[in-house]
């Protein structure tokens, strides 16, 4: 694989300082059921990397301390990880909010046959990649017999309550196929509600759009089909000051398996550490006692990603999230 981050931190990227914490997003492992072809943690069914039991403690330990309001569990198909309830229901027992990055296949996978009625009992809000309405479209990224097992697994969510119980919250999530700017959220989301309703009866609450990220398995396509300057330009040539106030490294630190702090996720598939004065790599140990507030960012091409046009990060269009 191409790797992209010298050709990204060659380009500037205006100064960021990080706000109040608000969010833990947290990588438990790199596992996979699926192999998509945008993904941008490289995730896959033969990855090994997975969070231990003693970083699960961590993560809850700094939730406490620290009165952080929401946990967001991500992968890999996060449910793989066998620590994943534990933190789940630790998390909730301190009466924080917790999202789950599922990839809804995961929801019929062996062994995973009471995980939809363990997400609803917890009331944790599924956010799921749903890249199109249509069959062959979500196909093509994400690999044969995924449509499918998504309209089985948003079933099954709906026939729980999710996407119709205001406590059930269900958001999907759309990213475009190739090197183009995302269209805008609000149209988008109407179609996806209009469609899936129509055709299988489904229900949810927002759709997130998001702008595919010049990294990992994307980038390195970009790099070999000759794209990578050219959606760079595109990314740049739209990219919007005003965007620049509500990027989610402002408010949200992303944790690797091992316990490592980055400022976005993004960041920790780069290995783009957050850094601490003199202390290049922060673990999530060293933030029981202290916080991050002014703490520069670390920028470089990619940022663009999150800036250009409506913006976008892990809750969608920047712009649709002021609204
Ligand atoms: S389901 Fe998500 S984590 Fe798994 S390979 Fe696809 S994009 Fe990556
Ligand atoms: S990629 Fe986005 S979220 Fe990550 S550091 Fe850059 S602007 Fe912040």
């Amino acid at each position: 694989m191409r790797d992209t981050l010298p050709l990204l931190e060659a380009i500037p990227f205006p100064a960021l300082r990080r706000g109040r914490l608000d969010t833990l997003q947290v990588n438990v492992g790199y596992r996979c059921n699926q192999s998509c072809v945008h993904c941008h943690v490289n995730a896959g069914p033969n990855r090994t990397e997975e969070m231990t039991g003693a970083v699960a403690d961590l993560v809850i330990d700094v939730l406490a301390r620290r009165g952080i309001a929401t946990l967001d569990i991500t992968g890999g198909a996060p449910e793989l990880n066998p620590h994943f309830r534990r933190m789940v229901r630790g998390a909730r027992a301190l009466g924080v909010k917790v999202m789950d990055r599922c990839n809804l296949t995961i929801l019929s996978e062996p062994g995973q046959d009471d995980l939809a009625e363990f997400l609803a009992a917890e009331r944790v809000e599924i956010v799921a990649s749903m890249p199109c309405y249509l069959a062959d479209n979500v196909e093509r990224q994400r690999g044969k017999g995924v449509f499918d097992g998504s309209i089985r697994g948003l079933k099954h969510l709906n026939a729980l309550g999710y996407g119709r119980d205001p406590a059930l919250v269900l958001n999907l999530v759309y990213n475009p196929q190739g090197p183009s700017l995302p269209p805008a959220q609000g149209p988008l989301e109407a179609d996806y509600k209009r469609i899936l309703g129509e055709t299988h009866g489904i229900v949810f609450n927002r759709l997130f759009v998001l702008a595919n990220m010049p990294i990992q398995r994307f980038g390195s396509m970009l790099v070999s089909k000759g794209e990578f300057d050219g959606y760079l330009r595109l990314l740049q040539d739209a990219h919007l000051d005003a965007n620049l106030d509500g990027v989610m490294c402002r408010n949200l630190i992303s944790i690797d398996w091992r316990g490592y702090v980055y400022d976005c996720d993004f960041n920790q598939m780069l290995d783009l550490p957050l850094a601490r004065g003199a202390n290049e790599r922060v673990h999530l140990s060293d933030l029981l006692d202290a916080g991050l507030a002014d703490n520069p960012v670390r920028v470089a091409g990619h940022c663009y990603g999150c800036t250009a046009g409506q913006g976008s990060s892990c809750g969608g269009a920047l712009k649709e999230a002021a609204e």
